[in-house]
């Protein structure tokens, strides 16, 4: 008998491209068939055949309070009874935008999106009419959403599906885009000695979250910003992930390295559709209507999205909160490899706030995309299956960085280390 998400999967592949609507939730990697939720609460997930899980993927990040969080609901509800979209603007926008540029003081403009992609493709567009410069850097392994100029050597579902760009996307799109190596500061360099003058922007996740999570080697963010400096080349953090994760601030609070422009999503919608894009007002004012650079958005700043974020940055803001939630991440991170090195399995693990890697593989630490690249992806699919088995769900790719919330208390952290004991012990 097959189970519910088997029948419904059945279903979705009639209706669905792969059944699903973005490409890594297929579990093409992992293999077997995705399961369907029908659930959230706190660190849990439900399924639709009534099994739960302690969810360390919470939506690919933006639930950094957990599911259904009372406060984030009720704002979104209370919201929702007053119109769902106006077009024009509404005061909940000025109140996000407040709470983000109180956390990052990079940003003193900013301008709302819908998702983390649209935050990138404006990015550069706005680097490239500000500088007058076409070139851009971006980092192997990095994954900026799915922008045409950004799919190169791109990480996360790209990198899970084996395809090192993507068909539809004409040479002639990507002949500005030059790559390198994350954590490799002596390849920028080199990249700046040939093109220095040319480079409107670099833009670099500040801790890589789409090869698994890589956070910088000392000495690398703030060389990109040297050289940036130097070159008159603006550097953007992609902090889509990383943003009120890495730290409240972000990476460039933890690191100490300000960026020109700031990309945003997940977090900053609490699993609503956001992105944002912000940095210094000399930058950002050459966007429409006070600067040439056309961008524009029907649902930009759209009233319950806009809710869900201000909710969610509040939760995440409260006194202890965000610093518990990382510790929760440490714990788990710790006790995951005391329990892989107990069963002579040997993981490599990074912490980055609260997101976290987990690697198969001997290198330790593991700094770049090769290391990554090189780990045990068998070793892990079994993993996967072991620890989804158990009740722990986990990204179906090798690929995604974990996250943790402020909902994953002791129950679900021991939960998922027993769960981890007896998987261990099993893989081959
Ligand atoms: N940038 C980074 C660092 C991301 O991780 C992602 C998505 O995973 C994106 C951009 C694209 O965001 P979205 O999926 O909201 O378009």
């Amino acid at each position: 008998m097959p189970t519910r998400s088997e029948q419904l999967f059945t279903e979705a592949r009639q209706h669905l491209v792969g059944g699903v609507n973005s490409a890594v939730r297929a579990f093409r990697s992992v293999g077997g068939t995705p399961v369907f939720f029908r659930r959230g609460e706190g660190a849990w997930l439900e399924d639709v055949d009534g099994r739960r899980y302690v969810d360390y993927v919470l939506s690919y990040g933006p639930l950094a309070v957990g599911h259904a969080h009372p406060e984030v609901v009720r704002a979104i509800q209370e919201t929702a009874a007053l119109g769902t979209s106006f077009g024009a603007p509404s005061e909940l926008e000025n109140v996000l935008a407040r709470s983000v540029k109180g956390l990052m003081p990079s940003i003193e403009r900013i301008r709302m999106v819908n998702s983390g992609t649209e935050a990138c493709m404006s990015a550069v567009r706005l680097a490239r009419g500000y500088t007058g410069r076409d070139r851009i850097l971006k980092f192997q392994g990095n994954y900026h959403g799915h922008v045409d100029a950004l799919l190169v050597q791109a990480g996360s579902g790209v990198l899970t599906l084996g395809i090192p760009g993507s068909p539809g996307v004409p040479a002639a799109v990507t002949e500005t885009t030059v790559t390198a190596p994350y954590n490799d500061l002596e390849a920028v360099r080199e990249v700046f000695r040939e093109y220095g003058d040319e480079l409107a922007a670099v833009l670099v996740e500040p801790v890589s979250g789409n090869m698994n999570c890589i956070p910088p080697v000392p000495g690398f963010l703030e060389g990109l910003r040297e050289l940036c400096d130097a070159s008159g080349a603006l550097l953007v953090f992609d902090e889509v992930m990383t943003g009120f994760r890495v730290s409240l601030g972000g990476a460039q609070e933890r690191f100490g390295v300000r960026p020109d422009l700031t990309c945003l999503g997940k977090v900053i919608g609490g699993g609503l559709p956001v992105g944002a894009l912000g940095g210094r007002a000399e930058v950002m004012d050459h966007l429409a209507p006070t600067g040439p650079v056309y961008q524009a958005g029907t649902l930009s700043g759209n009233p319950l999205a806009m809710a869900s974020g201000i909710a969610t940055l509040d939760v995440l803001g409260r006194e202890g909160a965000h610093a518990a939630a990382e510790a929760a991440t440490r714990e788990l991170v710790e006790g995951l490899r005391a329990r892989a090195e107990a069963a002579g399995i040997p993981l490599s693990t990074h912490q980055a706030g609260t997101m976290f890697g987990l690697f198969f593989t001997e290198t330790d630490p593991v700094t770049g995309f090769d290391d990554v690249a090189a780990a045990d992806a068998e070793r892990f699919r079994h993993f996967f299956h072991g620890m989804l088995e158990a009740g722990v769900y986990l990204a179906p790719s090798a690929f995604e960085a974990g996250f943790v919330s402020t909902a994953h208390d002791r129950v679900a952290l021991d939960h998922t280390l027993e769960a981890a004991e007896r998987v261990f012990a099993g893989l081959p």
